[in-house]
C-alpha cells in the first residue's frame, strides 16, 4: 500500500494553544496598540474591482517598501503569508541530502522544529545556554540549516552580536545557511539585515505581526543575498501576499507618521515598568528586548497558574520548563499601561490565593 501520509509526518499535529475569547488576550506577542494607521487607510479605501485578478506574482512593491526601511536593494528580499511562511520556504530550499537536518537553539519559537519535519527533515535542539558558550555546538554533525530567534521567543533574550559573528565565522561561507529570526526585533536589537544582504549564508526574517499590528493579514519577508532570496522565492511559489495585504504592508513599513517609533518607545517604557512589577513579586522576570516577559510561573505549574489567570480575566501564555533555571514559566504580552493594570490586578488576585501576599 503506497503510505499517505508521508512516514515522517507521524509524530506531527496541527498547531494549537488555547484562543477562546478572554476579556483580556496577552497571550500572543500582537500590537496591543493596534494596527498601523497608513495600513488601516488602505484597508479602508481598497480597490474591490481588481479582485478577479491575481496580485503581483511576488509582491514587488511590498518588496521595494521592506528595502528602503532597511536600506538593502530590493533583489535581497523574499515575501511571504506571514514569516510562517518564509521560514517554510527557507526550511523547503535547505538540505535535500539524505542524513539532513536543522539544529535550533532552544527554547524558542514553537513552530521552528515542526518547520523542520514539515519539509522532510529532523531536528536536532541545541539548549540555548550549551550554545551561547560554544557557537560550534550550533554545527555539531554539519547541518543543512540554523535556526536562531533574536530577540528570542519566549525569553525576550538577545544573545549577543559578536555571537552571533561568531557563529557565522565558524560555519563559513560554504556551511549552513543560518537563519536569524527578527520578528520581534523592532522592539529593540540591533539588526542582521544589512549583513544579510551580503552574506551567502545568512538569512534574515522579519514580519508585520508584531510592532506593526497586521498580525490577521499574515504578511512577513525575509532579507538575504540575491541568490539566496531567489531561491526563497523559488520554494515559495506565486501569489502568496494577496494585493491588499502587500499595499496595506508597504504602508505601513514606509511608517511616513513614525507611529512605529511612538508605539515602540511605550512598549520599551511599559516592559520595564512591567518588569519591575513582576521583579517586586519575586516572580524573576527575564530581561527582555522584545514586546513581551517570561517569568516564573507564580505557583510553580504553568498551566495551572495560566489557566488561573484567565479565570481573572487576562490570558498569558504557559511554557512548562522553559524558564533559564528549567522551571515552569508564564509569557504576557506588554500593552497600553491601562491594560498591564488588569494584569497586575488578575495577577495579584491569583497570588493572595496562593500565599497570602499579592
Ligand atoms: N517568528 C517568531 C519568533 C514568532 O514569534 C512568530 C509568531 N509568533 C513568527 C515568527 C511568525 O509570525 P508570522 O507568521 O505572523 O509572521
Amino acid at each position: 500500500m503506497t503510505p499517505f501520509p508521508r512516514p515522517d509526518y507521524g509524530t506531527l499535529a496541527r498547531y494549537h494553544f488555547d484562543r477562546t475569547p478572554v476579556a483580556l488576550d496577552l497571550s500572543d506577542n500582537t500590537n496591543q496598540w493596534g494596527t498601523h494607521p497608513a495600513a488601516l487607510d488602505v484597508l479602508r479605501t481598497a480597490d474591490v474591482d481588481s479582485l478577479a485578478r491575481y496580485p503581483d506574482l511576488y509582491a514587488d512593491d511590498l518588496r521595494a517598501a521592506a528595502a528602503a526601511r532597511l536600506g538593502v536593494p530590493e533583489a535581497c528580499i523574499a515575501t511571504g503569508c506571514g514569516s510562517d511562511d518564509v521560514l517554510d520556504s527557507t526550511y523547503r530550499a535547505s538540505g535535500g541530502r539524505a542524513g539532513d537536518f536543522v539544529a535550533v537553539a532552544t527554547p524558542t519559537f514553537s513552530m521552528a522544529l515542526p518547520l523542520a519535519q514539515m519539509n522532510g527533515m529532523p531536528a536536532r535542539s541545541v539548549p540555548w545556554a550549551r550554545a551561547l558558550d560554544d557557537p560550534n555546538r550550533l554545527l555539531e554533525g554539519g547541518p543543512a540549516l540554523v535556526y536562531v530567534c533574536r530577540p528570542n521567543n519566549p525569553t525576550g533574550e538577545l544573545c549577543p552580536t559578536a555571537w552571533v559573528q561568531a557563529l557565522l565565522e565558524a560555519a563559513g561561507e560554504d556551511g549552513p545557511l543560518i537563519l536569524v529570526d527578527e520578528a520581534y526585533v523592532d522592539f529593540g536589537g540591533d539588526t542582521f539585515a544589512a549583513q544579510a544582504a551580503q552574506h551567502p549564508r545568512l538569512l534574515v526574517s522579519r514580519t508585520l505581526s508584531k510592532a506593526f499590528g497586521l498580525a490577521g493579514l499574515r504578511v512577513g519577508y525575509s532579507v538575504a543575498t540575491p541568490e539566496t532570496a531567489l531561491e526563497v522565492e523559488k520554494s515559495r511559489g506565486p501569489y502568496k501576499v494577496a494585493r491588499v495585504a502587500a499595499q496595506a504592508a508597504a504602508a505601513a513599513l514606509r511608517d511616513e507618521e513614525g507611529w512605529i517609533t511612538r508605539t515602540v518607545a511605550e512598549c520599551v517604557e511599559n516592559r520595564t515598568r512591567t518588569e519591575a512589577l513582576l521583579a517586586q513579586r519575586g516572580l524573576e522576570p527575564v530581561p527582555s528586548r522584545a514586546n513581551f516577559i517570561l517569568f516564573r510561573a507564580p505557583g510553580g505549574s504553568a498551566r495551572t497558574d495560566a489557566l488561573a489567570i484567565r479565570d481573572r480575566g487576562v490570558a498569558v501564555r504557559p511554557f512548562a520548563g522553559d524558564m533559564p533555571a528549567g522551571s515552569d514559566a508564564l509569557r504576557v504580552t506588554v500593552a497600553p499601561w491601562p491594560l498591564m493594570e488588569r494584569f497586575r490586578a488578575a495577577l495579584d488576585d491569583y497570588l493572595t490565593t496562593l500565599d497570602g501576599t499579592p
